[in-house]
């Protein structure tokens, strides 16, 4: 199943990563998963961890021993186990020699597309480096309203972000069932899912009830696989407690599959051409129109005028001078740096608004028309 996986996202909970009766990280679950992450990124995989754990292992640290927190009272365990959390993530990894990078989101940063592109550009960098981002929502400070709340869906936007063509949500269950198998022995397991129909939505409906210290049951699990589908990235539900789950699944353990439907290129594409109204528009001369027929990037030596407001990551329409449209793409400056440094060739951005965020539409934020 992760078999000639390019980008993998795995979402490791709370019940995974601390041990439930100390309250300390589970050293040894940990560092028989980097053993199996390590071996995947040896064959050229590159992996994101999305980690919970923070508040399951500041808790105790701070005394907070009472089953039910006050939301400050949550926030305040994130605060004092996110560094316990990397902590034990670091120590996992090193003997890999692979370095891990904490990356704290919150939803803005998937959502507000100037921040989804910083976070993306940073995240890639990472990816790049061979590192292994390991994300988790920023919970001390975020409030309730803008929380994602529950580390699944933040894997699926993250997987989005990023373009990865798995996520695997390790599970307290070895996938989704058509009733709770704990209370009814009928239940059997769904093996591969095309179509996240009604009827599969409402099987998800308590047959996770008791899923331990983490906040997320079957139905947040859908929610993300349902994200991640139409981001064009399988989403795999396996059981992790257990000692090596990325190794198990290689040996074929038990697990649901969400097929993915598209890839996630195509799916990013036709979420520029389709879902964003462009906000301005950007003239371009007949070497550049050329240029991004073939798949180049728009560089600002090309772009010969700006018309409209637009801000950083904004949709723009690309034409050609007789006004002909030649594509849509997400614009890296906003229209008054664009404006100035049209005509510019790329060595000379910096010097005339201060910094450079490269090409004026990236290829890979561009779609032809
Ligand atoms: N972000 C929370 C934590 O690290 C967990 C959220 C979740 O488990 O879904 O403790």
């Amino acid at each position: 199943m992760l078999a000639g996986a390019k980008r993998i996202v795995v979402k490791v909970g709370s019940a995974l990563v601390a041990d439930a009766a100390s309250g300390d990280a589970d050293r040894a679950w940990l560092t028989a998963f980097a053993a199996d992450a390590a071996r995947l990124m040896q064959d050229g995989t590159q992996l994101l961890v999305v980690s919970s754990g923070a508040v399951a292992l500041g808790r105790r640290r701070l005394g907070l021993t009472r089953k039910a927190l006050t939301l400050p009272e949550k926030q305040a365990a994130a605060a004092a186990g996110q560094s316990l959390l990397m902590r034990a993530w670091e120590e996992a990894f090193e003997p890999h020699g692979r370095t891990v990078a904490q990356v704290l989101m919150t939803r803005d940063d998937t959502e507000v597309r100037r921040r989804w592109l910083n976070a993306r550009a940073t995240t890639e960098t990472l990816l790049g480096l061979g590192a292994v981002p390991v994300v988790n929502e920023n919970d001390t400070v975020v409030t309730e309203e803008i929380r994602y709340g529950d580390n699944d869906r933040l894997a699926a936007r993250v997987a989005q972000m990023i373009g990865a063509d798995r996520l695997v949500l390790l599970s307290d269950i070895d996938g989704l069932y058509t009733a709770d198998p704990r209370r009814d022995p009928a239940a059997w397991r769904l093996e591969r899912i095309e179509t996240l129909t009604p009827e599969i939505v409402a099987m998800a409906g308590g047959a996770n009830a008791g899923a331990g210290v983490g906040t997320g049951g079957m139905a947040t699990k859908l929610a993300a696989a349902r994200i991640a589908q139409g981001a064009g990235c399988a989403t795999i539900i396996t059981l992790g407690r257990r000692e090596r789950p990325l190794g198990a699944l290689g040996e074929g353990a038990a697990a649901t599959i969400i097929e993915a439907g598209t890839t996630p290129a195509a799916a990013y594409k036709s979420w520029i051409a389709g879902s964003l109204s462009p906000a301005g528009t950007l003239v371009v001369d007949a070497g550049a129109a050329k240029a991004l027929m073939s798949g180049k990037s728009l560089l600002s030596a090309g772009v010969r005028r700006v018309e409209g407001r637009f801000g950083k990551g904004d949709a723009v329409l690309i034409v050609g001078e007789d006004g002909a449209e030649i594509g849509r793409g997400l614009s890296r400056y906003d229209a008054v740096d664009a404006e100035q440094i049209a005509g510019l060739r790329s060595d000379a951005i910096e010097a005339v608004i201060g910094y450079t965020a490269g090409p004026m539409v990236h290829a890979d934020d561009l779609v032809k028309g």
